[in-house]
């Protein structure tokens, strides 16, 4: 079973360049570990109907889909009125993270105001998660046909605190008899990527059920080769070749 998730990341920081957005990469690996895989990764500026779009196609290719940033109490955070308004759904106040956020203030010698409190906001059908690194909780909603959004804040260390401790967990739950892609490597070193591809184009090598991927860096190639879990037997046998056509090229000390 190939599941496939995207990833909407959303702030106009992000395209500006004065912050780099490091989400793709995290959800990206710890999707990857659990056998799913992101199949898109997208950046959008902070505009409720650009939101709402990206979404909605996002979900006509995709059963999972993940949307972070603009969760916060100021006034580009329209992340979820972009979300009420293209689900058709509306905004409650969830009391617990109410009383979560007044402690969360109050251990920092600060009244929770009224803008803060907005951070409490939810879609009315979400499943709140805990986000134990800062103020603004996760979202999980789930949609007809067993679609599911996931909504998370922005900052990378609250990102990843609920995506490691409340979604991975209820991810491996959800679909237990996934496993997660074989990966194997095979590392080059003083050959060019063009002269590796003439070696496997003049002995045939286009190995079934095997993805190839060449990664280039500073006179070494590494050559990464991934198949789906059932496959092992074609991904050894790959690995095999590439070991023998490369014999003379290969970076064994690392
Ligand atoms: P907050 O409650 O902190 O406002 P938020 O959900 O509203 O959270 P944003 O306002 O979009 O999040 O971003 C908050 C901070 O997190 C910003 O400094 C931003 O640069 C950073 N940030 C947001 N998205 C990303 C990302 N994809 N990668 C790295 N940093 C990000
Ligand atoms: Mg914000």
């Amino acid at each position: 079973m190939d599941i496939q998730a995207e990833l909407i990341s959303i702030g106009n920081e992000l395209l500006s360049g004065r912050t780099l957005n490091t989400h793709g990469r995290d959800l990206g690996e710890a999707l990857s570990a659990l056998g799913l895989r992101l199949s898109r990764d997208t950046t959008i500026p902070d505009e409720i109907n650009t939101i709402g779009n990206a979404v909605d196609e996002a979900f006509s290719r995709v059963d999972v889909v993940f949307v972070s940033g603009g969760l916060g109490p100021t006034v580009d955070d329209i992340t979820r009125d972009a979300l009420a308004k293209l689900l058709g759904q509306k905004i409650v106040l969830h009391q617990p993270t109410v009383e979560h956020l007044k402690s969360w203030y109050e251990k920092r010698g600060r009244n929770i105001t009224i803008a803060a409190t907005r951070q409490a906001q939810v879609l009315e059908s979400a499943v709140v998660l805990f986000n134990s690194a800062g103020a603004a909780p996760g979202q999980r909603i789930e949609l007809a046909g067993g679609r599911m959004l996931f909504v998370l804040p922005g900052p990378p260390n609250e990102f990843n605190a609920i995506l490691n401790e409340e979604i991975v967990p209820w991810l491996q739950n959800r679909f237990a008899d996934i496993r997660p892609r074989i990966v194997r490597v095979v590392k080059t070193k003083d050959i060019g990527e063009s002269d590796i591809v003439t070696i496997l184009e003049e002995h045939g090598f286009e190995p079934a059920d095997v993805e190839l991927g060449f990664y280039p860096a500073m006179g070494k190639v590494e050559i990464r080769l991934t198949a789906a879990p059932n496959h092992e037997a074609s991904v050894t046998a790959a690995e095999q070749s590439l070991l023998k056509l490369l014999a003379d090229h290969l970076d064994l000390y690392e």
